[in-house]
């Protein structure tokens, strides 16, 4: 298991799914977000495969989950941070939708964010536990926090967003 979060549950395991044995097994079920947070699930119906969201990333070796849902405590904030920044580059929607992850401290002082493509960065329901450090950044892509929990300080100070972005639900 990745975590002990209440939302957390294993993708069921079916034949067809054979070629993703080694992907993330995190999903994001909306029902159960509601039922276990006071805050509305932020992902639409059309958005879901058979009721849940599926992590579309590799599981780190040996364990059932990628680098972006292991609990902060088992992972260096410095890693996921780098990790982020890759898959923020590529292209395409799916490398770019992060919903559910689990943040230490994210720090992206002076960092510019952006991709080859429009698709957003999707954040959604993501929970940072540590601070939250992204003065001076340039947000060239989209961008969603809708559903996200801070727990630390938030600095956006000084933050450019060139495109949209979403803060709604927190
Ligand atoms: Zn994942």
């Amino acid at each position: 298991m990745c975590g002990s979060d209440k939302y957390f549950t294993t993708r069921p395991v079916s034949t067809n799914m054979s070629n993703h044995e080694d992907g993330c097994g995190y999903v994001f079920d909306p029902e159960e977000w509601e039922a276990t947070h006071e805050t509305a699930a932020q992902l639409p119906e059309k958005e879901l495969d058979e009721g849940v969201w599926q992590c579309p990333h590799a599981a780190v070796e040996d364990r059932e989950c990628c680098l972006f849902h292991l609990p902060p405590g088992e992972k260096d904030s410095d890693r996921v941070t780098a990790a982020f920044l890759d898959r923020v580059q590529d292209a395409g929607k799916r490398p770019k939708q992060f919903v559910g992850a689990r943040f230490g401290s994210l720090s992206l002082e002076h960092v510019i964010l952006e991709s080859t493509d429009n698709h957003p960065i999707d954040l959604r329901h993501a929970r940072i536990d540590g601070d939250l450090d992204w003065r001076y950044a340039i947000v060239r892509q989209p961008i969603s926090f809708d559903g996200a929990i801070f727990r630390g300080a938030t600095r956006f100070e000084e933050i450019t967003f060139e495109g949209d972005a979403f803060f709604s639900g927190m």
